[in-house]
């Protein structure tokens, strides 16, 4: 009763935030003229703006947005230089610009200018303000001068046009005020409504695509009559070889056509060009109205082989849509055939535009999703730059339906990887959402939803933006079956068709008619990054009553409802039964079945948790009752719902002491990445003839709240030791170093920063043929890292810790030490080449400092290296060496003082000692030579001694260096006495830190 009054209550609130509703009103009339000779549009403009704000408006935003293929300057062009595309050296011709600009309000000339930030933005302050309900016409001739279409949405490849966001347009001012936006790749648009009058100027012989309806009947007989000859010759079409007769543009028709088309209630208007286009014509007719709708396919002979069906693809994509949000208001819908190169496809009222696909079913989907965007984007018009998720999210919501509704049995992401030749063979078109999300997630790589979309990296714009929002409705759609969830979307369809709506619209309305609460989706898993994990815990069967009792509990940071299933021995769902959202533990009750072999979380997948395993529990085994089957196979592949994959992988290394390691690696390093992860490879010694090798085990979980994740684990190494003070190749070492990593950043985290702290402890034992060393330490280290466009900072702060003792000579050693590390990078050259300077400063000293008398305190073990550690200084055994042992090996790692020069002078500090490294890449191709220099002082043991040298070298992505000493202070040495000694190698290389390397670069 009391949610039936809710509900009532949720509705008025509905009806009264839609009476004080308003939007502006954009009624355009565009002639233009296509000059294929000079890739130009000469067009006129006049649209008529009517304020139905209950503002005054005393100007006028206006996007002039061919303007961002103009030069470098452009954030377009700044976001692609991010993806390494470079307006900057694009050959001029090939760029591209709005021109001959001269505005005119109510037919008076009026003062413009350019955004000062943006040239695609065009200011325009009015002479006369614009009154509430007041109307003004703006008129301007423009000159569209074409960009090639390898840039991004507008373009043209040759002879074929595609004409896109093309046409001076205002910029859409709404209750929250006025929305200039530069033109993006990644990032969408906002757009106002009202209607178009658009006539279109080509040579004859082209068949053009647009929105809206056309109007001239010469036209349309000429579009049916291309349609009946592809239908009819449409094998032989598919048969043409690849050649000039096939793809090459026919010369264009002297004589000339004009086109008009027009269309009331869209936000947007494009239209696509090419002589070479074969048509194909259908219908739909529309689920709840009845009324047919005609489709269109444009496409070149070259793809008619995947495009033959794709009459199909956009009548089912306009049927499924409509009838889980509404029916398509409009008459036509056109999918045309074009290379662009923004993404799979691209949306436009009315008409999409699709690139190539590799299969009949990849265009498939990319068409219904785009036909899709229709209702997400054309009809529904939210804020696409800001809430990107209402589109695109919403729609692969709804593509995810499409695939699942249409083939229940797919295996699209099976397919997808090597032909399927890895085991994945449970993978469908749902999972690659599923892996895709689970993989950023587990990897604590993810964005919220609700990011802004020039913020979110760009494994994040997919897998976050459109992925997981359409993972999570799947997950909505489940909690309220399709019944329910159908009667929600229709409703936000109904009162949002044709206006703006933003996210709390969308929650208002879903939350109104559901009668749910729904802060754990909107709020949870909208605006944070927080995880989703819920664990079966028992399910005990209570027999006088014939029931069984089933204990849930929500282990994870969402206060979201668990779904939990009885299934039979086959896996069929007998009884589903949901959780109340906000209890963190619960107990549900099903009817006792003799059927019932166990009970399940989620079986088909609905939720994007993070950890499956304890989602099963057994009913009539008494013990391993959560136990899942186990299953091993080769290099790698993904985990399966209920079994546990584990995989193994050949393993080969090589050291100087160990010689060849043969060997095999045990792991989980499957798809997803899972928040236990380990790998466990023994490896024979052919140097040594016993075993070594390395042991990895973490644990990452996500605490509901404080900081972002918490990764357990442990590290356990043994490799050989060479240049044993007996010269016998049986010395090894062995090394475990548990260690906890806390990542202190919020959810709701600034792209680019992490603020880090580890702690690390030491179990080490060094065997030599006459003696054994013991050493135990811990390291604390705080790092702080921030990455912007032209500036990154890392900061560390680290305390170590070591406590030795060695067994022959029966001595204690130790030395305890404060140390911090401050790198800058700053782009200095950032138009046709980018390139760095980095700062590093370092600063160390020994709080205690005992080495004892061993064969290592001879060698500096616990000093502070004015070089960098070699094998034998890496006491925690964080590295890997080719030899360990060597004073005076060319291997070091880039950390301590840093110098690069490989010395045979050992500068070595036992007090303290500060350096500054400066690294200058060179404006050279390819990218990795590099200038050099370093300067340090130090306390030598006699008194402060300072240090200088400068080379140039190669460097690696900061894993490898290479380094040639050119100059270097007196007190070092003759540079060139023995010149190869001082040429230096780095190497930091860590094949267990893959997965999180891996993650900061998808950052
Ligand atoms: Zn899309």
């Amino acid at each position: 009763m009391l949610k039936k009054i809710l509900f009532f209550l949720l509705i008025a609130l509905i009806g009264n935030a839609n009476a004080q509703y308003w939007q502006q009103q954009v009624d355009y009339r565009i002639e233009v003229k296509l000059d294929d000779k000079t890739h130009r549009l000469y067009g006129e403009i006049a649209f008529d703006y009517l304020n139905n704000s209950p503002s005054t408006l005393d100007s006028l935003y206006i996007h002039v947005w061919p303007n961002a293929y103009k030069n470098g300057n452009s954030a377009l062009a700044e976001q692609l230089e991010g993806e390494g595309k470079k307006l900057s050296t694009i050959d001029t011709a090939k760029l591209g610009s709005m021109s001959a600009l001269a505005f005119k309000i109510n037919g008076s000339a009026v003062s413009w200018s350019f955004h000062p930030d943006h040239e695609d933005i065009v200011l325009i302050k009015l002479a006369q303000p614009l009154a509430p309900g007041k109307r003004l016409t703006l008129t301007t001739p423009f000159i569209v001068k074409i960009p090639s279409g390898s840039i991004s949405r507008l373009g043209h490849i040759g002879q074929s046009y595609q004409i896109t966001q093309w046409y001076p347009k205002p910029a859409v001012f709404d209750h929250k005020g006025w929305h200039p936006i530069p033109y993006l790749n990644q990032g969408e648009f906002y757009s106002e409504y009202g209607s178009f009058d658009v006539s279109i100027t080509v040579p004859k012989n082209y068949v053009v695509g647009a929105t809206g309806e056309l109007q001239n009947s010469t036209e349309a007989s000429f579009l049916d009559s291309l349609a009946q000859d592809t239908k009819t010759r449409i094998s032989e079409i598919i048969a043409l070889p690849s050649g000039n007769l096939r793809d090459s543009f026919p010369p264009s028709a002297s004589e000339w056509k004009t086109l008009r088309y027009m269309q009331d209630k869209v936000h947007d208007f494009a239209w696509f060009a090419d002589k070479r286009y074969k048509v194909l014509k259908g219908t739909v007719k529309l689920p709840e109205s009845g009324r047919n709708v005609t489709t269109w396919a444009l496409f070149t002979p070259a793809n008619a082989l995947n495009w033959q069906n794709a009459i199909e693809y956009i009548n089912d994509g306009t049927y499924y849509y409509s009838k889980w949000n509404g029916d398509y208001p409009y008459s036509a819908v056109t999918a045309v055939d074009g290379t662009i190169s923004a993404g799979g496809g691209m949306e436009y009222p009315m008409i999409t535009v699709i690139g190539n696909a590799s299969s009949a079913r990849e265009l498939e989907v990319v068409i219904v999703h785009e036909v899709g965007h229709n209702w997400f984007y054309g009809i529904l018009g939210s804020n696409e730059r800001q809430h990107g998720w209402m589109d695109e999210g919403m729609n692969t919501a709804n593509e995810m339906r499409y695939v699942a509704t249409k083939y229940p049995d797919n295996q699209d992401l099976s397919d997808m990887v090597l032909g399927g030749k890895l085991h994945l063979n449970d993978l469908d078109h749902h999972d690659m959402g599923d892996v895709f999300y689970r993989f950023l997630a587990v990897l604590d790589a993810d964005q919220p939803i609700e990011t802004h979309s020039a913020d979110f990296s760009s494994a994040n714009y997919g897998a976050i933006m459109y992925q997981k929002t359409g993972l999570i409705f799947q997950y909505l759609r489940s909690y309220l079956g399709d019944e329910l969830y159908d009667q929600c979307m229709h409703r936000y369809y109904d009162l949002y068709q044709f206006k703006h709506p933003y996210p709390e619209d969308m929650q208002r309305v879903v939350e109104g008619v559901s009668g749910r609460k729904l802060d754990w989706l909107f709020g949870d898993l909208i605006q944070t990054t927080n995880i989703i994990d819920y664990k079966i815990k028992k399910a005990q069967r209570v027999e006088p009553l014939n029931t069984f009792t089933v204990k849930v509990k929500n282990k994870g940071s969402v206060a979201g409802p668990i779904g939990v299933s009885s299934l039979d021995k086959a896996g069929v769902i007998l009884e589903t039964q949901w959780t109340n959202p906000t209890d963190k533990r619960s107990t549900l009750i099903f009817k006792g079945n003799p059927a019932i072999n166990e009970f399940a979380i989620d079986p088909n997948r609905n939720i994007p948790e993070l950890n499956r395993s304890n989602n099963r529990v057994l009913v009539n085994k008494s013990l391993f009752k959560k136990h899942e089957p186990l299953t091993l196979e080769f290099m790698f592949g993904d985990h399966e719902a209920n079994k546990t994959n584990v995989f193994w992988t050949p393993m080969m290394a090589f050291n100087h002491s160990d010689r060849t390691m043969l060997g095999v690696a045990v792991h989980n390093f499957g798809l997803p990445f899972k928040p236990v992860q380990y790998f466990i490879a023994p490896m024979f010694s052919f140097g040594r003839k016993t075993l070594g090798g390395v042991a990895e085990i973490s644990k990452t979980c996500f605490p509901a709240n404080g900081v972002r994740s918490i990764k357990t684990g442990i590290s356990i190494k043994s490799f050989g030791i060479d240049d044993d003070p007996n010269g016998q190749r049986q010395s090894f070492y062995f090394a475990a170093t548990p260690y906890l990593k806390i990542n202190l950043v919020s959810d709701t985290r600034p792209k680019g920063f992490s603020n880090d702290l580890t702690f690390k402890w030491l179990f080490r034992r060094d065997i030599f043929s006459n003696d054994m060393s013991m050493e135990n330490g811990l390291k604390v280290n705080h790092t702080i890292q921030s990455n912007k466009k032209n500036f990154s900072y890392q900061g560390q702060l680290e305390f170590e810790g070591v406590l030795g003792f060695h067994d022959e000579i029966f001595e204690f050693e130790n030395y305890a030490r404060v140390s911090t590390t401050q790198e800058f990078k700053v782009k200095y050259l950032d138009r046709k080449k980018t390139r760095n300077i980095k700062f590093r400063l370092y600063g160390a000293y020994n709080l205690a400092y005992n080495p004892g008398s061993s064969y290592y305190n001879v060698m500096g073990r616990y000093s502070i290296s004015m070089f960098g550690s070699a094998g034998y200084q890496d006491v925690f055994a964080e590295n890997y060496f080719f030899n360990r042992a060597t004073v005076y090996g060319a291997q070091y790692t880039d950390d301590m003082g840093g110098f690069r020069t490989g010395s045979n002078n050992l500068r070595m500090s036992n007090y303290w000692a500060s350096t500054v490294n400066a690294t200058v890449q060179l404006p050279i191709q390819p990218n990795m030579f590099v200038a050099f220099a370093d300067f340090g002082v130090y306390d030598n043991g006699v008194g402060v001694a300072a240090l200088y040298n400068a080379g140039l070298g190669i460097n690696l992505g900061d894993i490898v260096g290479i380094y040639f000493p050119l100059v270097q202070s007196v007190n070092m040495g003759d540079l060139y006495q023995n010149y190869k000694t001082s040429i230096r190698l780095t190497l930091r290389f860590n094949p267990f830190n893959l997965p999180y390397k891996l993650s900061t670069l998808l950052k």
